[in-house]
C-alpha cells in the first residue's frame, strides 16, 4: 500500500492522504490548506492530487480542513462515492455551501481590488456554490462500526473519534499475500471530557497509524477552570458594562459555548438577564443538526435531555440571522454575550464585532479553540498590540482570555492514553495535522513513553507499507522538498514583520524584542545552509 501525504504534513490544516493498494487509488479527507499564501497556492494545484483517478473518498468528518477542497475535487473530474457518517454528511452540506459563498465573495473581492489597480483580469474562486451541489449527489452514510467493501480488497470501518458530531477515525484492512494490512487514519481525536460528543472509541488492531497532533506539545486545563474562566470573562465585562465577543467554529465549538452558558445560568453565575448573540447563520443550521442526531450524544447530555432541560437553549439566547440583526448587535448598549464564526476571527461577522469592541477597555475577547498561525485570532492571541481589521488598524484595549480547556482536541497525554489502546504494539505510528515543533515534541513522548516507532512525514512524501514490515519512506517530489523545510520558520518571520509594520513604534521595547527574534531566525535559517 501506497499512500502520498497531499496535506496536514507538518502542519494543521489541509488533511488528505491518497492511498494506493491493490490496484485502485482512493483518498482519505480531502480539505482545504487554511493561513497564508503558501496554503492557498496548495489549494489551486488540483492537478497534484489527480483527483479523476480516485475512485472513491472516506471522509472522517465536517470540518473545512478535512472537506472543504471535495468540490473543487469535483470540478477536476472525481466523480465516485463519497462515504461518510449522516450527521456528516447533514453538517457537511450546510458547511460546504458556506465555504462555497466564501470563496465566491473572496474572489469578487479580489476581482474589484484589481479593478482599482488598473488590472483588467478577473479572479475565479476556487469553486462556486454550484460546485458545491454536485458534490451532494456523490454522498453516501455508513454507520460506526459497521465494516462495509467500497473497492474489492478493501474493508473499511469507521469509528467515533468524539472530536465533533459526527467524526470518526477509519479502519482500513486489506489482504497482502497470507497477512492481512491494517492501516488506521485518526482524523482528529476528540478531547475525552467533550461537552456533547462521546468520548474516543478505542482503536482496534493497526500496523500503521496516522494520527493528528495539533496539541502535541501540551495538555488542556480541565473543564471546571475553564468554565471558571468562561464566567469571569463574563463577569469582568459586565462590571464595566461593555460586551463578551467569543470568535468560535460554527459547528461544535459554538453548540459546546451554548451548552456552557446553559450550565453557568443554571449554577446563577451569570446574570439571568444577560442576553446572548449567537450571530453565525451557520452556527444557527448547525445548531438544528444537532437537535436532529440527538442519539448521538454522550449518555450525560442524553440524561440532562431526558430530565426536560434543553442544553442547546436558555431565556435569554438570541439567534440574528439577517445582517441587520446582526447590525443592531453593536448598536446596542450595555453588557452581552456575542458568538460569531469564524473562530479564528479572519472572516465573517465575528471581523465586526472585533472592530467594534477591541478597542474598548473593560470588553472581554474570549478565545475558546485553535488559532491558526497567520490568522488575527493568533496576532490577537500573541499579544499584538493592534490588529488590521478591515483595512482599519484597530487598538487592541480589550481583555483577551483564551481558554483551551474546550479544546475538541485531545491534548498530550489524552493522544498517548488513545494511542494505548491499540491491541498490538503497531508497526509505525505517522504524525500527521500538527505544527512540526508540536508533532517532534509528541514524537519524543510515545517513544519515551510507549516505545513505538514514529515519525513525520513532509508535504508530497510517499510512503510504502507492508504488513509486518518497517515502511520505506521515498523522498518528496523535488520542488516541494526545496520549499517544505522553510515553510514553518518563514511564515513565522512574516507574522513578526507584520506586527512590526502594524502594531509597534520602533522606540518601543517590544519592537526591539521582536527584531532579536527575527535576526534569531535569520541566523538559525543561515546556520541550516
Ligand atoms: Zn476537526
Ligand atoms: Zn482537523
Amino acid at each position: 500500500m501506497d499512500i502520498r501525504m497531499l496535506g496536514a504534513a507538518r502542519m494543521v490544516t489541509g488533511s488528505c492522504f491518497e492511498v494506493k493498494t491493490q490496484g485502485h487509488v482512493f483518498a482519505v479527507d480531502c480539505g482545504m490548506h487554511q493561513g497564508g499564501r503558501q496554503a492557498e497556492e496548495r489549494n489551486l494545484n488540483t492537478a497534484f492530487y489527480e483527483p479523476d483517478k480516485w475512485e472513491f473518498i472516506l471522509l472522517s468528518h465536517a470540518h473545512i480542513d478535512h472537506s472543504g477542497l471535495l468540490p473543487r475535487m469535483v470540478k477536476y473530474g472525481f466523480r465516485g462515492p463519497i462515504y461518510m457518517t449522516a450527521p456528516t454528511e447533514a453538517l457537511l452540506k450546510i458547511m460546504l455551501l458556506d465555504s462555497a459563498h466564501i470563496q465566491e465573495m473572496e474572489a469578487q473581492w479580489k476581482t474589484l481590488r484589481m479593478k482599482r489597480h488598473g488590472e483588467r483580469k478577473s479572479v475565479e474562486s476556487l469553486y462556486t456554490t454550484d460546485d458545491a451541489i454536485k458534490v451532494f449527489n456523490l454522498f453516501k452514510t455508513v454507520e460506526y462500526g459497521e465494516t462495509f467493501s467500497p473497492s474489492p480488497g478493501i474493508s473499511v470501518t469507521y469509528r467515533d473519534s468524539g472530536h465533533i458530531l459526527g467524526s470518526a477515525f477509519i479502519e482500513i484492512e486489506t489482504p497482502q499475500g497470507d497477512k492481512i494490512l491494517k492501516v488506521a487514519f485518526s482524523g482528529d481525536v476528540g478531547r475525552p471530557a467533550q461537552l456533547i460528543v462521546k468520548d474516543p472509541s478505542p482503536l482496534k488492531k493497526a500496523d500503521f497509524i496516522f494520527m493528528e497532533s495539533t496539541y502535541g506539545d501540551r495538555n488542556h486545563k480541565d473543564e471546571d477552570a475553564s468554565l471558571d474562566e468562561l464566567a469571569e470573562a463574563v463577569m469582568h465585562a459586565c462590571r464595566h458594562g461593555e460586551k463578551v465577543i467569543i470568535p468560535a467554529f460554527a459547528v461544535e465549538r459554538t453548540q459546546e459555548i451554548i451548552y456552557c452558558f446553559h450550565l453557568l445560568y443554571r449554577q446563577k453565575r451569570i446574570p439571568e438577564d444577560l442576553p446572548i448573540f449567537v450571530d453565525s447563520p451557520l452556527a444557527i443550521q448547525a445548531t438544528e443538526v444537532f437537535r436532529r442526531f440527538s442519539s448521538y450524544f454522550d449518555d450525560e447530555t442524553k440524561d440532562l435531555i431526558a430530565r426536560g432541560y434543553d442544553p442547546l437553549s436558555m431565556p435569554n439566547l438570541r439567534y440574528t440571522l439577517s445582517t441587520e440583526e446582526s447590525m443592531t448587535i453593536n448598536a446596542f448598549a450595555g453588557p452581552a454575550v456575542v458568538i460569531s464564526a469564524s473562530g479564528m476571527a479572519d472572516a465573517g461577522r465575528i471581523k465586526h464585532h472585533l472592530k467594534h469592541n477591541l478597542w474598548r477597555e473593560g470588553a472581554s475577547i474570549v478565545f475558546v479553540g485553535y488559532q491558526a498561525q497567520g490568522t488575527t485570532g493568533r496576532r490577537i492571541v500573541d499579544g499584538a498590540s493592534k490588529v488590521r481589521i478591515f483595512g482599519e488598524e484597530v487598538a487592541v484595549k480589550a481583555k483577551v482570555f483564551t481558554i483551551n480547556g474546550f479544546s475538541a482536541h485531545a491534548g498530550q497525554a489524552q493522544l498517548i492514553d488513545w494511542l494505548k489502546t491499540v491491541e498490538d504494539k503497531p508497526m509505525h505510528v505517522f504524525l500527521v495535522h500538527g505544527e512540526y515543533n508540536a508533532q517532534q515534541c509528541l514524537a519524543q513522548e510515545i517513544e519515551r513513553r510507549l516505545n513505538f516507532p514514529v515519525s513525520i512525514p513532509e508535504y508530497g512524501q510517499v510512503l510504502s507499507l507492508m504488513a509486518g514490515k518497517e515502511p520505506v519512506c521515498t523522498v518528496a517530489p523535488r520542488g516541494v522538498m526545496e520549499v517544505a523545510p522553510w515553510v514553518e520558520e518563514l511564515s513565522e518571520m512574516e507574522r513578526i514583520i507584520y506586527d512590526l509594520k502594524t502594531s509597534f513604534a520602533p522606540s518601543e521595547p517590544e519592537a526591539k524584542r521582536r527584531l532579536q527574534e527575527l535576526k534569531q531566525k535569520v541566523e538559525r535559517l543561515l546556520e541550516q545552509g
